[in-house]
């Protein structure tokens, strides 16, 4: 499961409480207390969380710049409960992007119970966002994803890079086999390169048999070594199915123009597939268009 993260400033009497009566529930484990908006945010760069549970006033960032900010990332999907004793102020929060408003003092049975469905609903989020046959995220994700990240490139000069990547043959596959099979070598390659890549990085059914990974903070020398691990898992994968199953990969960094970035590693793709498939291939350099 993904972590319950709770944010409140008063340590001794809200956070260690509630933190210790929330693990005795949930697992110690599965539980996290922070004291400020910004280590919650900190954290949330770092762990899957199904369910937040955030003060609002506290001081620098309160609860509703942590709504904010936590919900403009699509990726973080956990459910937000503001706790708080504070009279007024739920409109703006849920409007901030909180879920639920419980008051202080809290019962501990309505707020497990609460979290219980908030992990619920968390779920079906993610589950929403995911193709059916791969679990792979959908495309759509990509474009929310892909447009938040390029933004981030303008503000602060740090490689992205994607690898475009689609099976060999695949059509083979389906005329020999059957569909089915088909289906099945599609769902097995995802898991089997989902293994083979960093739990930071968006990984997309773009297409059909066509996919895409997404490593923000990644040069082109790390982006070339993942597809070179892809490439080398499938290579020594056996379908129980199928036998053996090929990929070509194509790979793109950008440091200016992220609006070329999906284009490139996509002509890169071409290309390896032009030279006869099953390898890597690197896009050309990014050049500045003509002033
Ligand atoms: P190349 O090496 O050039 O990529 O050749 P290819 O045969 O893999 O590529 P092509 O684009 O000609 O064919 C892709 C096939 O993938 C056609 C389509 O019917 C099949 N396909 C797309 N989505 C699915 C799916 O979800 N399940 C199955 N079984 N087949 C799919
Ligand atoms: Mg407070
Ligand atoms: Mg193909």
């Amino acid at each position: 499961m993904g972590k319950i993260l709770i944010v409140d400033d008063e340590e001794d009497r809200i956070l260690t409480p509630l933190v210790r009566q929330l693990g005795r529930v949930f697992g110690g484990e599965n539980v996290e207390g922070v004291t400020s908006v910004t280590a919650a945010l900190q954290y949330a760069e770092q762990e899957s969380i199904d369910v937040v549970i955030t003060d609002l006033m506290m001081p620098e960032r309160d609860g509703y710049d942590f709504c904010r900010t936590f919900r403009s990332n699509p990726l973080n999907l956990g459910y937000i409960i503001i706790l708080s004793g504070r009279d007024g102020g739920i409109a703006a929060g849920l409007r901030a992007g909180a879920d639920v408003y419980f008051r202080k003092p809290y019962d501990i049975d309505d707020l497990v119970a609460q979290i219980e469905k908030g992990i619920e609903v968390t779920r079906n989020r993610l589950f929403s966002m995911q193709d059916l046959l791969t679990g792979l995220f959908l495309r759509r994700i990509f474009d929310a994803v892909f447009t938040l990240e390029a933004a981030k490139l303008h503000r602060m000069p740090q490689p992205l890079s994607a690898i475009m990547f689609d099976i060999d043959h695949f059509k083979k596959i389906n005329d020999t086999f059957g569909h089915a099979v088909g289906d099945i070598v599609l769902h097995d390659a995802a898991q089997l390169l989902k293994k083979s890549s960093r739990k930071s990085d968006l990984f997309v059914r773009y297409g059909g048999e066509e996919f895409l990974l997404l490593l923000p903070g990644a040069s082109e020398d790390k982006a070339l070594e993942i597809a070179q691990r892809l490439h080398q898992a499938m290579v020594e994968y056996t379908f129980p199915q199928a036998g053996q199953v090929t990929a070509s990969f194509g790979v793109a960094t950008t440091t200016r123009h992220p609006e070329n970035l999906v284009t490139r590693a996509d002509q890169a793709l071409y290309a390896a597939k032009n030279a006869g498939r099953n390898r890597v291939v690197t896009a050309d350099p990014e050049r500045d268009p003509p002033t």
